[in-house]
């Protein structure tokens, strides 16, 4: 695929910025359509597992991400009630284990290194371009134009416009809420970002890591809990939900909260796509990244997914002679992989948040550590 091979990617999140950028510096001519008025992330962080990093790196931006985000060298889980370490995690020796970082990092820093990439590399850019509808070879925006190309990539989100050419069933309620604040790392915050890691008990979830430097930590507090389906991810919150819904626990949570509540607190009710047979219609649309396979946080790789799919659908394009044949092996080799993360990210849910979380520290772990995740490289994996 060259020059003459069109390519209009819809959405530029994480995912859809990425692919862009790969594509078009592999020789395609790219058009990236972004709904909101301007381009951007919201104001939370990102874990960025070594598997996330290759990918920036297939892109020429992992050292320059990492130098924006911070490389934590541990971190820890720890107990509910009395905040007792049940079990640290090392992450001093990432690069060396899996040749990438392990970086935390604020999203709209790590969008900004994307957005220069792309103005790098010529992708074209059109912001406030929502995509209604799609049909054939094209996609029709809230203005009423139409715009045609080779390959429409649906890199949209969970909520997904192009998805709806797949399936017309809507994403579902996981049955998990989250709230998120970033807080100054200051005063009893520092020893909470300077070591951090997730807090763990029946049902609910607390998880702190440092962006910026460290200047402020992001916090993402989880429970389970029904009634509550808004999925916006910017919808205020009072503090008292969360005093209420962690009750009992540690110093360092209440703490948590009294620094969440001096700022911003947003909720949201975490929804999620069943995974889809194939991620190919027509020989010329296609998904990625949440659009494809909107799953549960609970092995923080969400984003790592959709960051993997950028790379190895741009890959297997430049590799074929035909668009169909890149659909093909793009789906081929990516299908099995994020089907499995989507059902360990559920069942992580259960043995994090489970009744057992006293003895969590002696239960079998399978994180996305032991479980091999971070061994992945979409730079040379078979397509
Ligand atoms: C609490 C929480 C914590 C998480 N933490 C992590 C983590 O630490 N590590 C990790 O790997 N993952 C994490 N994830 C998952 C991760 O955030 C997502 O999987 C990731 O953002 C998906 O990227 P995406 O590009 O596919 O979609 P999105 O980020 O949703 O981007 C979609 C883009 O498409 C645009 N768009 C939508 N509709 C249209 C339309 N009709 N027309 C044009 N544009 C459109 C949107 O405005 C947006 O810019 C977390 C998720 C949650 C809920």
């Amino acid at each position: 695929m060259g020059p003459s091979t069109k390519i209009i990617v819809v959405g530029g999140g994480i995912g859809g910025m990425t692919a862009a950028v790969a594509m078009a510096q592999a020789g395609m001519a790219v058009t990236l359509l972004e709904a909101a008025p301007q381009f951007g992330e919201i104001g939370a962080g990102v874990t960025l597992s070594p598997n996330a990093m290759k990918a920036l790196d297939h892109i020429g931006i992992c050292e320059d991400v990492a130098r924006a985000g911070i490389e934590p060298t541990r971190q820890r889980i720890q107990h509910w009630q009395d905040g007792r370490i049940l079990r640290p995690v090392e992450r001093a020796d990432q690069r060396a284990k899996y040749g990438a970082p392990y970086v935390t990092i604020h999203r709209a820093d790590l969008h900004a290194e994307l957005m220069k990439a792309a103005q790098a590399a010529g992708v074209i850019l059109l912001q406030d371009a929502a995509v209604t509808d799609s049909e054939g070879n094209s996609v029709i925006l809230h203005d009423g134009r139409r715009l045609e190309a080779d390959v429409i990539v649906g890199a949209d989100g969970v909520k997904s416009v192009i998805r709806s050419r797949f399936e017309t069933t809507p994403p579902h309620f996981t049955g998990h809420v989250a709230w998120r604040a970033l807080v100054p790392a200051e005063g009893d915050m520092i020893p909470l970002a300077e070591y951090p890691g997730i807090h763990i008990g029946a049902g609910r979830m607390i998880t702190r890591y440092p962006v910026r430097g460290g200047t402020l930590l992001n916090l993402v507090f989880f429970a389970r809990q029904d009634g509550w389906t808004d999925e916006g991810w910017t919808i205020p919150a009072d503090v008292s939900d969360l005093t209420a819904t962690y009750e009992g626990w540690c110093e360092e949570v209440q703490a948590m909260i009294a620094a969440a509540g001096r700022g911003r607190l947003f909720k949201w009710a975490i929804n999620a796509r069943g995974p889809l047979t194939d991620w190919v219609v027509e020989d010329r649309v296609t998904l990625l990244g949440d659009a494809a396979h909107a799953m549960t946080p609970f092995l923080g790789h969400g984003a790592a997914c959709a960051l993997e799919d950028a790379v190895v659908l741009s890959r297997a394009l430049e590799a074929s002679d035909t668009v169909a044949q890149g659909l093909r092996r793009y789906v081929a080799a990516r299908h099995e992989r994020t089907s499995f993360i989507q059902a360990e990210s559920n069942a992580n849910a259960d043995r994090m948040q489970g009744q057992d979380s006293d003895t969590f520290g002696l239960a079998t772990l399978r994180d996305e550590e032991s479980l091999g995740l971070f061994t992945y490289d979409c730079r040379t994996v078979a397509i």
